[in-house]
């Protein structure tokens, strides 16, 4: 595994090179720890990578720095001991979305914006994820299948924003992407089209001529959202990638997860803030871990987020500060998580 050329983005052929890019994703814990020249890691289990496969692209693992078991990279995606811990309150569904979810593929869960399960895998496995156990299969879908959640979408006039998420929607090849793109952008109350993705910075390869091509001919305004948790994954290699997205006027905008011993620190935090802004992406959300199981040793307390958040607000101007939020089932929206003022303090 893992022998591969350079290539400039510019000169890949729809699909063809990304796949095989990210066929090579996919490898055993003992593989990776060779490439990343550790001779074992006192945190690894090759069990956990049974309960959720490892999955790491060529342009996120050479940010990872050989010989460091603490990389704050590589704790993200390394099946560790300690997912196979049953953790009181970490859930195999935390989120219970159930009750929001009309038609298949398909998550009404905010007023006005709906959310596409629009691809049932993704191109890295994080090891934190909220879907790590989502039962992705019954979510598959073919055209035909989505014909029903578009036609939801059209007789639903209030909602104005239609968001592809996963999975990783990109991890679809380009006819079956841009086919759900255009049939959403055809219908005419829908005003923005949002992509949550994380392969733009682990895979970049992905934005090839077709894809491109594709979005920037869409009508409706697009806004891409990346996930990406520390400034060590934002390299000049994924320069190229969102100047041309920015030159088709789309809106970048970055979601993080708060997580232990990869990012809860405010340098870590304003730096990523900082490297985000030079590539034309500016901080959305900070999110609190959704409790999944297998995720706590990932956990950031409530009150230590606070702390936290604070001293990163006294480094960023307000405009690269993400908003500290959490996700609570059965609320109408995200929850902000509020530090500063409250409802029975006065200003004056
Ligand atoms: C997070 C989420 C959204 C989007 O929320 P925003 O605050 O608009 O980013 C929409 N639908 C579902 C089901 C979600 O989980
Ligand atoms: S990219 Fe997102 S959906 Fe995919 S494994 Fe990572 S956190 Fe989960």
């Amino acid at each position: 595994m893992i022998q591969l050329s350079t290539t400039s983005v510019e000169t890949y052929t729809p699909d063809s090179d990304w796949k095989m890019r990210l066929s090579q994703s996919k490898m055993t814990t003992s593989e990776l720890l060779r490439y990343l020249e550790l001779d074992k890691h006192p945190l690894a289990n090759t069990d956990a990578e049974k309960l959720f496969e490892l999955r790491v692209p060529k342009a996120y693992l050479d940010k990872i720095k050989k010989g460091d078991p603490l990389d704050p990279l590589l704790l993200q995606i390394l099946p560790q001991n300690k997912e196979l811990l049953k953790v009181e309150g970490f859930t195999d569904n935390p989120l219970d979305e159930g009750d929001y979810n009309p038609v298949r593929g398909l998550f009404h869960k905010y007023k006005n914006r709906v959310l596409l399960i629009a691809s049932s895998t993704c191109a890295i496995n994080c090891r934190y994820c909220f879907r790590r156990t989502f039962p992705y299969d019954e979510h598959r879908q073919s055209r035909l299948d989505w014909q029903a959640a578009l036609d939801y979408i059209q007789s639903n006039k209030e909602v104005d924003e239609v968001i592809f998420s996963g999975g990783d929607p990109l991890i679809q090849t380009n006819q079956s992407l841009l086919w759900l793109l255009q049939e959403v952008d055809k219908i005419k109350h829908i005003a923005r089209i949002r992509i949550h993705t994380r392969m733009l910075t682990s895979l970049p390869e992905r934005l090839d001529d077709q894809l491109f091509e594709g979005l920037n001919a869409l009508n409706t305004p697009l806004v891409i959202v990346t996930h990406c948790n520390h400034p060590n994954e934002l390299g000049n290699d994924l320069r190229p990638i969102f100047d041309r997205l920015r030159s088709a006027n789309i809106t970048l905008l970055n979601q993080s997860v708060l997580l232990k011993q990869v990012n809860n620190n405010a340098a870590t935090l304003s730096e990523l803030s900082k490297k985000l802004f030079q590539l034309g992406i500016l901080p959305y959300y900070l999110f609190l871990l959704d409790p999944v199981s297998g995720s706590a040793h990932f956990e950031v307390s409530l009150v230590d987020a606070k702390t936290l958040y604070r001293k990163l607000q006294s480094e960023l101007p307000g405009y690269l500060l993400p908003r500290l939020s959490v996700e609570i089932a059965g609320m109408p929206s995200k929850t902000l998580i509020n530090i500063q003022l409250s409802d029975n303090e006065t200003i004056l």
